[in-house]
């Protein structure tokens, strides 16, 4: 018999739609959820005491940069250039593999501390292949769930490793069809583009064309930046035939109405983050502008160089946001708001089967459903910042972080149990300070995180 695990008296939320909050158990066999119901029997299951918990999907991040955690906080006060100039022009240029599979794994680790069992891992730091086996290293040591979207762009590195596209799209291929070629393992494969507006169109087209030929998903930066005149990534891709459901857009402030539709009605996903796009200038977040026009809303965290890897303050952001916004178009017509919309439940909804669904993984994780791959998470309602749990919706979405998370599992392996992170937590500070020492080093040897003078941009 394969391993049993049952969370009991619970207050579930299982995210099918229409399902209301109720106690359960939820009863899991080796890597799946077997039953959700009242008073299961217990016979031979490891049992994980629910009482005064509430039970739900580990939630999906469908936007991260994970590469990126030995650089966690250093933008805080920066705009989307500085945040160029500084990661993506600097410290990129530094990382060796083994900071790539120490940025992963670490990161991987703090997003399951939080709650998230999937990511969506937009990895653009890839110099050379071993940058990529190290990061799906990290990443599979983890233990999380995860799309390894390989990036096909170029680092301004000196000593340079791949100096055509054909070259990238050749890796790509040889690892698609070596370690990433089952869509049905925990860690599977998709794309991340070049930045239209530095790459091209010519290239990005290509590489669109060469995500296609191998069966994967595309996500992509678009619409995040200013011009004097306005430029769409959008636009450029319509153009060229390439709009499709297997595209993950992420940002998408500046896309007008007409063009979220043409998203929408083509079955193209948008990813949200809050945090940096008010941050760092890149408009007010489109999420809600998507669903008016039959979109659903996803959330990512973006980059931990800025912000944490918790995604609960994420959603909160993006909704309290979206309401302000429909709440000014009320007052714009020196009227009060009578109804307050959107919905909590519709925020929760993007941070789990929304999230899948973008991904292609709704019929194997995003709702507590049995037959469903058992990516569980429990949530403690007796902290002093849950307590009394008088709506679960809303003790998840305005009131927890990641700190609430007592037990994570995916593909119903324990990864955190009883508020702490079964990995090595010597191994943890070992693995960072080692990293964090060389690349600050080797930042600082070059003139810190902006050079002066700084790197010219075309915007
Ligand atoms: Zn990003």
């Amino acid at each position: 018999m394969p391993d049993r695990i049952l969370i009991r008296n619970g207050l579930v939320l299982t995210m099918e739609p229409g399902d209301r909050p109720r106690r359960a158990d939820v009863l899991v066999e080796g890597t799946r959820i077997v039953e959700v119901s009242d008073h299961i029997p217990s016979a031979d299951a490891d049992i994980v005491d629910a009482t005064r918990c509430i039970v739900m999907p580990g939630m999906v991040d469908t936007h991260r940069h994970v590469w990126q955690t030995q650089l966690r906080g250093v933008t805080y006060d920066w705009s989307l250039k500085d945040y160029i100039r500084s990661i993506r022009f600097q410290a990129a240029v530094h990382y060796r593999p083994h900071d790539m599979y120490v940025g992963n794994y670490l990161g991987m680790l703090e997003a399951i501390d939080a709650g998230v069992t999937t990511v969506l891992d937009f990895s653009h730091c890839i110099n050379t292949p071993e940058h990529a086996d190290a990061a799906l290293q990290g990443t599979r040591e983890s233990g999380i769930r995860s799309m390894f979207a390989l990036g096909l762009n170029d680092v301004p590195v000196a000593d340079v490793y791949f100096n055509t596209l054909a070259q990238r799209i050749e890796h790509a291929r040889k690892l698609r069809t070596n370690e990433l070629s089952s869509d049905a393992g925990l860690v599977t494969m998709g794309i991340s583009l070049s930045d239209v507006l530095v790459a091209g169109i010519e290239r990005v087209t290509q590489e669109v064309a060469t995500s296609r030929s191998l069966g994967l998903r595309i996500t992509l930066h678009a619409n995040a930046v200013m011009f004097p005149q306005p430029v769409s990534e959008v636009a450029f891709l319509e153009q060229e035939g390439l709009l499709g459901p297997d595209l993950v857009w992420v940002h998408m402030n500046q896309t007008t109405d007409d063009e979220l539709r043409r998203v929408a009605d083509t079955g193209g996903s948008i990813s949200t983050t809050p945090e940096t796009e008010m941050q760092m200038g890149m408009g007010h977040p489109a999420h809600g502008r998507f669903m008016a026009v039959g979109g659903e809303c996803t959330f990512g965290c973006d980059v931990i160089s800025n912000n944490s890897g918790d995604l609960f303050p994420q959603v909160r952001l993006a909704l309290q946001t979206e309401r302000m916004l429909r709440n000014d178009s009320e007052l714009a017509r020196y009227h009060g708001p009578d109804l307050i919309n959107p919905s909590a439940l519709s925020h929760l909804e993007g941070a789990t089967i929304n999230g899948a669904r973008a991904l292609g993984l709704d019929s194997r994780v995003g709702t507590l459903t049995a037959g469903k791959e058992a990516d569980i998470i429990v949530i403690r309602g007796d902290a002093p910042n849950m307590l009394p749990v008088n709506d679960p919706v809303a003790a998840v979405v305005m009131h927890a972080h990641a700190g609430n998370v007592d037990t994570v599992m995916v593909a119903g392996r324990v990864l955190k149990r009883d508020g702490r992170l079964l990995a090595d937590p010597a191994a943890r500070l070992r693995l960072m300070d080692e990293s964090h020492a060389h690349l600050f080093e080797a930042i600082e040897r070059t003139g810190g995180l902006i050079p002066q003078p700084p790197t010219p941009l075309p915007w």
